[in-house]
């Protein structure tokens, strides 16, 4: 079976009320920022290209220490893929974004509603853990 491998963020935007940012796929799903690793970057790097090419963020911090990942499986012209995504934390002070023509929408949101927005649930158990490491880790 075909083997992908993403990186992606929780990203939180820094206001009195912490605010996640998920995008719209065109599939219909809402997720994090994500995307394929390429060959000879780390995990890092692709997150921080992937933030700036999928939603114009340039400034973003990573909060240490964070590093989360989830398995899946999914079907694509009749072919099964399995697809490892590693997820980091990321803060910014940004909050205009501008997606690119791999998505159809975003937003900003307060924990309880990006928890309902989220279409996966192993996504909302990544969204669970990023708050918690956020809330004791934050400068
Ligand atoms: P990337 O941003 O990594 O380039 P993509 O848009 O090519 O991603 P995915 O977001 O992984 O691809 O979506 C591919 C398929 O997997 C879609 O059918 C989507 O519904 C499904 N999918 C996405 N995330 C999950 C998940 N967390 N659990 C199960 N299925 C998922």
């Amino acid at each position: 079976m075909p083997f992908e491998k993403s990186a992606g963020a929780v990203v939180i935007r820094e206001n009195e009320e912490p605010k996640y940012l998920l995008l719209h796929y065109k599939g219909g799903h809402w997720d994090f920022v994500k995307g394929n690793i390429e060959e000879g970057e780390s995990e890092k790097e692709t997150v921080l290209r992937e933030l700036e090419e999928e939603t114009g963020i340039d400034e973003a911090k990573f909060i240490e220490g964070f590093r989360e990942t989830i398995n899946y499986v999914y079907r694509r012209n009749k072919q099964v893929f399995y697809k490892e995504v590693v997820f980091y934390l990321l803060t910014t002070r940004q909050k205009k974004v501008r997606i690119s023509f791999e998505h159809q929408g975003y937003d900003w949101l307060p924990y309880e509603d990006a928890m309902k927005r989220l279409t996966f649930k192993n996504a909302r158990q990544v969204l669970e853990k990023a708050k918690n490491f956020y809330e004791h880790h934050k400068g």
